[in-house]
C-alpha cells in the first residue's frame, strides 16, 4: 500500500455531495443520522455525482486501476474509510472515500478503532453503538480520536509497514518495535484488510517481484549493448505500470540489502527514480 496522491473533486459533484450529506446533518439524532446515510448511500450511488467521484478517485489508483488498499484486484467499491455506519456525517465526505475491490471492503467491514482524543487511550468504536441506560437501548456517538487504520490517502503506508523481500516470503511487516504506536498501526492494518492472510496477494507479490526483476535485468542488458532509446523505454514503461507498485517501491527502498538488487540498481542507478 502507498499513499495516494490526492486530486480534487469537481466542485460540482462536490456542491452535490454537501447538499445529500446536509440532509442527513440535519436529522436531530445519531440514530436517525445513522439511518440516513443507510437510506440515502445506496440510493446516490447510480448517479452522475458518485461517477465523478468515481472517475477521480481512479486517477489517484495505481496501474489499472487497481484497488487502493491491495493494490490486486480492479477497484469497483467507493469504500467508507471511516465507517459510514459509525460516521454518518462523513458519508458524503469526499475525504473519506477509498476506491477498492470487494475483498479488502467485506474484511474491512465496520471495524474501526481509534485513540481517543483525550486518553490516547485506544477503543474500538465498531462495538460502541449500543449502551444499555435506563433499559433503552440508545445509541451513542463513537469516541473521537485518531485512526487505528492507516489512511492511504493521508498517510504514507511505507513508513509503518515493509515488505519482506529478503527473506522472500512477501508478508507486510511491521517497521517500528513492538510497543510502539507505529507497531499497533501497521499490525491493526495487517491484519485488518487481511494482507498477508490472503494467500494469492502474497503470491501476486511475488509474481511482481519477479516481473520487476526481470525487467530491470533487461534493462541493464539492453542499456550495455548500446541499444536505442526506444528499446530502452520498453522495460522502464513495463516497470512504470507494472502491477503491486508497492513491491517496486520497496525494492528501490530494500536494495542496498539484497544482492540481486544491488548489483543491478549499481549498473542503472537511475532506476531508483523510476
Ligand atoms: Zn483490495
Amino acid at each position: 500500500m502507498i499513499q495516494l496522491i490526492n486530486r480534487d473533486l469537481a466542485p460540482k459533484a462536490k456542491g452535490w455531495l454537501g447538499k445529500w450529506q446536509n440532509i442527513i446533518d440535519s436529522k436531530p439524532t445519531y440514530k436517525e443520522q445513522k439511518e440516513e446515510a443507510r437510506r440515502l448511500w445506496p440510493q446516490k450511488s447510480t448517479t452522475n455525482t458518485l461517477a465523478a467521484v468515481k472517475d477521480t478517485l481512479e486517477l489517484m489508483c495505481s496501474g489499472a486501476k487497481r484497488c487502493q488498499y491491495c493494490e490486486d484486484s480492479a477497484a469497483c467499491a467507493v469504500d467508507h474509510f471511516e465507517p459510514k455506519a459509525i460516521f454518518p456525517e462523513k458519508t458524503f465526505a469526499w475525504s473519506n472515500h477509498i476506491y477498492s475491490c470487494q475483498n479488502c471492503n467485506i474484511p474491512k467491514a465496520n471495524k474501526f478503532e481509534v485513540y481517543a482524543q483525550h486518553t490516547g487511550n485506544r477503543i474500538n468504536v465498531s462495538h460502541l453503538h449500543h449502551t444499555q441506560q435506563n433499559k433503552d437501548t440508545v445509541l451513542q456517538r463513537p469516541t473521537k480520536g485518531n485512526s487505528v487504520l492507516i489512511n492511504p490517502r493521508y498517510e504514507n503506508p511505507m513508513m509503518f509497514l515493509e515488505l519482506d523481500l529478503k527473506m522472500k516470503s512477501f508478508h507486510f511487516t511491521e517497521r517500528e518495535q513492538e510497543g510502539t504506536i507505529a507497531y499497533e498501526r501497521a499490525f491493526y492494518t495487517i491484519e485488518t484488510l487481511e494482507l498477508n492472510k490472503r494467500d494469492y496477494l502474497v503470491d501476486a507479490r511475488e509474481a511482481a517481484y519477479e516481473n520487476y526483476l526481470s525487467l530491470l535485468q533487461r534493462y541493464v542488458n539492453l542499456k550495455t549493448s548500446a541499444a536505442t532509446k526506444a528499446e530502452l523505454n520498453r522495460p522502464i514503461l513495463a516497470i512504470k505500470k507494472g502491477s503491486h507498485v508497492t513491491v517496486w517501491k520497496e525494492m528501490i527502498r530494500q536494495h542496498l540489502n539484497i544482492q540481486e538488487l544491488k548489483v543491478l540498481f549499481e549498473k542503472a542507478p537511475e532506476a531508483l527514480n523510476w
